[in-house]
């Protein structure tokens, strides 16, 4: 089984959890298949865009225990070669990450001023007017506030939007875990 590391090996040879900034127990790795990295939660594709600019090994281990995002940590820690992944590779691995684990998406790819180091989540909620029973987003008025001074909303639904370079991903297919940050739950073994 072979994995990808992004980051120099601690000397230590065990990673440090960002959230707590504890030592977890082992080293911090993607599993690697087919010559890419699986990414298979919102808080792993973060974890991958956050190091771009890190050094990639390719390395060899053995599993002891599972990381804050489901990584998997090792021990016995093996290079078996350093490979270098431009900026257009990162792009691509996590857009076509993205495209797999969400449904819908909208919006064209704008690298301009964007920060491609994580994904950023908003939620956005409507309403329904309760007179012609249309559903709007939260902040906007419905074409009858105009017409009646009584007209009254129900409260809508949350949509949750998650933005990568300017594209807009919203309906994560089952099983992709998009809550992000701190789950207290390191060195599962
Ligand atoms: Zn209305």
């Amino acid at each position: 089984m072979v994995f990808l590391r992004l980051g120099k090996i601690p000397g230590n040879k065990q990673s440090t959890n960002f959230f707590t900034n504890e030592k977890e127990i082992g080293v911090s790795v993607f599993e690697f298949k087919n010559n890419l990295p699986i990414l298979s939660n919102l808080n792993q594709l973060n974890s991958f865009a956050l190091r771009r600019e890190e050094p990639a090994f390719i390395c060899s281990g053995d599993v002891i225990g599972i990381g804050n995002d489901e990584e998997p940590l090792i021990k016995n820690i093996k290079i078996i070669k350093s490979i270098n992944y431009s900026k257009e590779d990162f792009l691509k691995i996590i857009l076509d990450k993205l495209n797999q684990a969400f449904l819908s998406k909208s919006g064209d790819l704008d690298l301009i001023d964007r920060d491609l180091s994580r994904v950023f989540h908003s939620v956005k909620r409507t309403k329904t007017c309760t007179i012609c029973k249309i559903e709007i987003d939260e902040f906007d008025n419905c074409d009858c506030k105009s017409k009646k001074n009584t007209y009254k909303y129900t409260k809508g639904k949350e949509i949750h939007e998650y933005i990568y370079a300017g594209i807009k991903f919203t309906n994560p297919v089952n099983g992709f875990d998009t809550l992000m940050g701190w789950k207290n739950k390191v060195a599962k073994i």
